[in-house]
């Protein structure tokens, strides 16, 4: 069979099992199986037989929902390609927002630092490091399964030529953590877990993504509320915050903030689907 024939009719498997972009879906996925790009499909013709095989198997996984960044074994983020799978949370494009704002903030510092806390597999932190040479990125995970990516990605990007990461295990609550740095940080960014315990989520999201990554309690923000206390205590003053959030949480969060007493400039950002998504808040100066 044509690599034509074979995208048309596992997209037609994908869409009716309600896979949300089953075309694009079945192109990376055939692209993954005879290891080439997707344009490279475009001039594929016959595909061989062990090829075949592979792909039928990847679109039934696919089918029942597996995550098709688990399935490629990466998640583009900002100019990067993560290792992803069962573990860690897969990157989502709307967080490529929040590091472009880290970016931003940082401009024209010849030495900043960076801390990102709940770094997952490292996205933020390792596109912060990409984009801007001479930046120290403290990257802070507490899931023992999640670091594991975390450190690969990291070695990844160190040995591409990019300014290495620092990864540490840690809790983003932690009253202890990282006290070395007490006043000295630029930013502080962090995509915290923040689903509320009753919402309910797709198939991929609550199967495959560590629950550590996603759940906030009663009103998703629970571990924010102990963020909040860590991020004053190692900003500088005039140093920054950006937190992401889920899009019902846009007055909620910035009001936690304002009420925390310790930050001015907040402000909430939406992102480009126009929900919003993110609040930054300046560290007042005493
Ligand atoms: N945005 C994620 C989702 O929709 C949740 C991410 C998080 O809690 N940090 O599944």
């Amino acid at each position: 069979m044509t690599a034509q024939q074979l995208v048309r009719e596992a997209a037609a498997r994908l869409a009716e099992a309600g896979v949300e972009s089953p075309r694009v879906d079945a192109e990376l996925l055939l692209a993954a199986a005879l290891g080439v790009s997707r344009t490279a499909l475009l001039t594929t013709g016959e595909v061989p037989d062990d090829a075949v095989a592979r792909f039928a198997a990847l679109v039934e996984q696919r089918a029942d929902r597996v995550p098709l960044q688990h399935l490629t074994g990466t998640a583009p983020f900002r100019h990067l390609e993560l290792s992803v799978g069962p573990g860690v949370f897969v990157p989502r494009p709307e967080t490529e927002l929040v590091a472009g704002w880290v970016l931003e903030r940082i401009a024209g510092l010849p030495a900043p630092t960076v801390v990102d806390l709940g770094t997952g597999s490292g996205a933020i932190a390792l596109a912060v490091a990409n984009e801007h040479p001479g930046v120290r990125v403290l990257a802070v995970e507490r899931d023992p399964g999640a670091i594991e990516w975390t450190r690969h990605n990291a070695a990844t990007r160190a040995s591409a030529g990019d300014t290495p990461v620092e990864v540490l295990s840690g809790d983003m609550t932690d009253p202890a953590l990282l006290t070395e740095l007490d006043g000295a940080v630029d930013v502080v960014v962090s995509n915290p877990p923040y689903v509320p315990d009753d919402a309910r989520l797709p198939r991929e999201v609550v199967d495959h993504d560590p629950p550590l990554a996603l759940w906030g309690g009663p009103d998703g923000l629970d571990v924010v509320r102990g963020l909040l206390d860590t991020a004053v205590r190692l900003l500088r003053p005039g140093g920054w915050l950006g937190i992401e959030h889920a899009d019902l949480q846009g007055s909620a969060l910035p009001a936690l903030v304002r009420a925390h007493g310790h930050w001015t400039d907040v402000a909430d950002h939406p992102d480009l689907a126009g929900r919003p998504r993110y609040t930054t808040a300046q560290r007042s100066g005493h």
